[in-house]
């Protein structure tokens, strides 16, 4: 048992029901949306988002982790007003996305830099972990970090090793996103082993990307759960390559190290209307698993226990065990 930051306030661990681990609510470069996209900050794309998340209540998820740190858009205020609206648990994330420097208000603050201090990266991940998020007492209850084609550039590695720090400061679990093809995963459990995280505090995201599966295995035998965690993002690999990966890890015994989701939104400015999303990407929606993707991994032999294990028992041992382990530390 531990407790977990929600939107809605602190939770209970074993509150948290089916997750969806790799979620977004909105997705937006901010400062385009303030400035050409208007129709973000009304009540009706609050209300919509309410819609499709109580939605996804009733088809029986109960908690999602929305991983929009900074560089995607994170608006508390929005964020807050959905979650009044819906049943549905979700944890707010802190960090930074970025695959190659770090945000203009870093570039010049922090160790060795124009106005020499110490890392501010930490203070600001603590403070939204430890203090609240945005001028509010709502708590981020996930870490999260990119790593991309583009490999561990000094920016990339700057926020790494930050967010492993305000992991082994506060004990919260990490969520990185990675990009399989390059094996970034494999830098990523280098990088956060060398600043002490245990590897088990962390998810390393968008592994579902790949069908490599001695990769995969490679990094789950180091602790590490995997994000099968973009079904309906259906760009270069498919639906059943994605089924059939999980179907082979769980023939080889790591049902206990892989998770589900899609990495999908209600609202983004990458497109010019909702509906654009809809038709460029139509299975990238929130009920993708649970209308499409769960008859065919059933029918791969993917068993009830299995999938228990990937919507309840792993994301459960991701903030418990790291609340244990970080307890254990003193
Ligand atoms: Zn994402």
């Amino acid at each position: 048992m531990s407790t977990i930051q929600t939107l809605r306030g602190p939770i209970d661990s074993s509150q948290l029901g089916r997750v969806l681990i790799h979620e977004h609510v909105f997705l937006m470069d901010m400062e385009y949306t303030i400035n050409y996209r208007p129709d973000f900050f009304t009540k009706d794309t609050i209300d919509a988002a309410a819609v499709r998340l109580n939605a996804l209540k009733a088809a029986g998820i109960d908690t999602i982790i929305d991983l929009t740190v900074l560089g995607l858009g994170r608006h508390v205020p929005s964020l807050i007003a959905v979650a009044q609206k819906t049943g549905l648990n979700i944890i707010a994330s802190t960090g930074i996305y970025t695959f190659n420097d770090v945000p203009g208000p870093f570039g010049f603050y922090g160790p060795g830099l124009l106005h020499d201090a110490p890392e501010p990266l930490i203070e600001h991940f603590v403070r939204d972990i430890t203090q609240g998020m945005g001028g509010t007492a709502i708590k981020a209850g996930e870490l999260k970090c990119a790593i991309d084609a583009p490999g561990l550039t000094p920016g990339v590695e700057r926020v790494m090793r930050a967010v492993a720090q305000a992991n082994r400061i506060t004990g919260t679990p990490i969520t990185v996103h990675t990009a399989p093809a390059k094996h970034t995963g494999l830098d990523v459990q280098r990088v956060l082993s060398e600043e002490g995280v245990d590897l088990e505090d962390v998810v390393l995201g968008h592994c579902g990307d790949s069908t490599d599966i001695d990769y995969l295995m490679k990094l789950a035998d180091q602790g590490s759960i995997l994000g099968m965690d973009r079904f309906g993002l259906d760009l270069g690999i498919t639906t059943q390559q994605r089924v059939e990966t999980i179907a082979e890890l769980v023939r080889r015994g790591y049902a206990g190290s892989l998770t589900l989701s899609h990495d999908c939104c209600c609202w983004s400015d990458y497109f010019p209307q909702v509906e654009d999303y809809r038709r460029a990407l139509p299975n990238h929606h929130y009920l993708h698993i649970h209308n499409d993707v769960l008859p065919m991994l059933r029918e791969a032999g993917v068993s009830e226990a299995d999938l228990d294990a990937m919507f309840i028992g792993n994301p459960r041992r991701h903030f418990e065990g790291t609340a244990a382990r970080f307890a254990a530390r003193g």
